[in-house]
């Protein structure tokens, strides 16, 4: 599975296992990616990530990368945590994942209904 930024700066090559194919509707994925985010986790190991990545800290423990050219919201990664997320709107072409899991559903916008059956946290 391959991803890229909107100006193609970034580019990345998804080699290990993707996991935890989640939406998440918290405040900070809202205001970063302008709706809900959706991401799959796999090993720092099983990606390989080329270009200018800028990495902002949105708390003490976590922090999201971000093309230093076009901005497009692509990664977030949990401190020392051996994995990092990857944005599922940046890859090229098809997936192959399917949704498991929406996440922080409580801070959801309210312009919006999830009503596609998958489960809610
Ligand atoms: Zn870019
Ligand atoms: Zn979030």
């Amino acid at each position: 599975m391959k991803g890229s930024c909107l100006c193609g700066e970034v580019r990345y090559d998804v080699v290990g296992q993707p996991r935890a194919v989640s939406a998440c509707h918290c405040g900070q994925c809202r205001r970063q990616s302008g709706h809900f985010w959706s991401s799959a986790q796999v090993d720092l190991g099983g990606i390989e990530i080329s270009g200018d990545v800028c990495w902002y800290a949105s708390s003490a423990i976590a922090k999201r990368g971000f093309c230093a050219t076009c901005g497009s919201f692509l990664f977030w990664k949990m401190g020392d945590e051996d994995a990092i997320s990857f944005s599922l709107g940046t890859v090229d072409g098809a997936t192959n994942l399917t949704l498991e899991k929406h996440i922080f559903t409580a801070d959801k916008g309210d312009y919006y209904e999830i009503s596609d059956g998958v489960p809610q946290f």
